[in-house]
């Protein structure tokens, strides 16, 4: 057993274990081929190899096929990640009222000991507003189903994730406002909303009118209040890490409760071995320069000095470039050393200001492509002191589980047992239902 018990930042979909997909797709597949064929162009285009699905249930080694297709246990790209998940999304789109991988799921990290979890369920953005208020009741009901058969032992709780499209996510929030009013056992579960789609081209400044919208429906009805979970500063393959940790620092002054993964805040630049450059685009690098010349006198009181002449001189020349255009962001010494001044301030005011960070030691390992473990950032963060919880991410394709993510920890990032056990004593303590200051419960 685990010392881990609490898993903050973890996916529905994503607990789904290979056997697990090949089970519950056996009996559907036949139905879903234009899905299938959609996971396998994806699939070739990340990975230069289309796989045979049918193949999965129509062969003897089948499952293994499936297994070997599936399952992200190898440094890869976000792109490669998705590519294997699309799987699951190609075999169960989410029914509003089908309560099927919920339930299965639920059962499933009950009967692993867990006692406590916040399962994000992916919110289709296809879904009108009845059928999302149909999707979050059967889906709350049948968690508050399997909370009470646990007698204590196991408290499932949900998060919806939605859009970061600002009108989609409005719209989105409201329908699942609607589904939870007036019903105290669907509030009791529905904890959370998450942000977990594609961050590129999607920075925290334009989202602001709704995290006020949310902040605002909180205040109006403290009993259904939703903690807001947003993933942040994970990708940073279109946009320079430095962008990505200030993408960080902005979705906590917007007031995110947690944040999931901010691996730009603790990732040393000098680890991206072998990436000298990447491209970012011209509107988000002048954005960038103008927050800088902006925070300049506290990112100094912080240690971060800025020359405000250079700065100036490189708006000046990126005024002229079309907004769509890109612009190459080095990353040479001169620059490792200012993203790691940067960090370090970004750091210390996040840390005072008691924001609170998602760190997945498994997923960031793989999807971040950390060649040294000894780079991982929860490591960083531990050291700040800023308060940071464990958790798994997405266990069922990464085959992992909070045992294995307490080995690494343990193993890989070299981290004390007085350590691992402060950690676990974190994630009893910042449970969505208690950030978000819900009175009566
Ligand atoms: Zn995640």
């Amino acid at each position: 057993m685990s010392l881990f018990t609490d898993e903050l930042h973890i996916h529905l979909y994503g607990c789904l274990s290979a056997m697990d997909v090949w089970t519950l797709g056996r009996d559907r597949y036949r139905k879903m081929s234009a899905r299938l064929d959609w996971y396998a162009s994806e699939y070739a285009a990340a990975y230069g190899r289309t796989p045979d699905y049918l193949h999965y249930w129509e062969q003897d080694h089948g499952f293994e096929l499936l297994q070997n297709d599936f399952l992200f246990t190898k440094h890869g790209s976000f792109a490669q990640f998705q590519a294997c998940f699309n799987l699951m999304i190609a075999l169960f789109p989410a029914v509003p009222g089908d309560t099927t991988i919920l339930e299965h799921v639920l059962k499933a990290q009950r009967a692993q000991g867990l006692r406590y979890g916040e399962y994000r369920c992916f919110t289709p953005p296809y879904l009108n507003d009845e059928q999302i208020m149909t999707f979050v009741g059967a889906a709350a009901d049948a968690a508050a189903r399997i909370d009470q058969d646990s007698g204590g032992q196991f408290k499932p709780r949900l998060a919806f994730s939605i859009s970061r499209d600002v009108a989609q996510g409005l719209r989105q929030h409201q329908a699942i406002r609607a589904a939870l009013m007036g019903h105290a056992e669907r509030q009791r579960v529905v904890t959370g909303l998450d942000f977990c789609g594609v961050e590129a081209g999607h920075p925290p400044g334009p989202m602001a009118p709704l995290f006020s919208a949310i902040h605002r429906a909180n205040q109006e009805h403290p009993p259904g209040a939703l903690a807001i979970l947003y993933h942040v500063g994970e990708s940073f393959d279109d946009m320079s890490v430095m962008s990505a940790m200030r993408w960080v620092w902005q979705a906590h002054q917007l007031g995110a409760h947690r944040l999931g993964h901010a691996t730009a805040l603790g990732l040393d630049l000098a680890a991206l071995a072998g990436t000298t450059h990447v491209r970012e685009g011209v509107a988000e690098r002048l954005d960038h320069l103008a927050w800088l010349e902006v925070q300049a006198p506290w990112l100094a009181q912080r240690g971060h000095l800025i020359d405000v002449q250079e700065i100036k001189a490189e708006r000046a020349r990126l005024a002229g470039l079309p907004v769509d255009a890109s612009t190459q962001v080095s990353y040479d010494e001169a620059a490792i050393t200012a993203a790691r001044s940067l960090q370090s301030a970004l750091l210390q005011d996040l840390t005072a200001a008691g924001a609170i960070v998602e760190s997945c030691p498994t997923s960031n390992l793989r999807i971040g492509r950390i060649a040294d473990p000894l780079h991982h950032p929860l490591i960083r963060f531990v050291a700040a002191g800023l308060t940071t919880v464990v958790s798994s991410d997405d266990p069922g394709i990464f085959a992992v589980d909070l045992d294995h993510e307490e080995r690494v920890c343990r193993s890989e990032l070299k981290l004390s047992d007085a350590v691992l056990q402060d950690l676990q004593a974190t994630n009893r303590e910042v449970w969505s239902e208690t950030l978000s200051q819900r009175q009566g419960f």
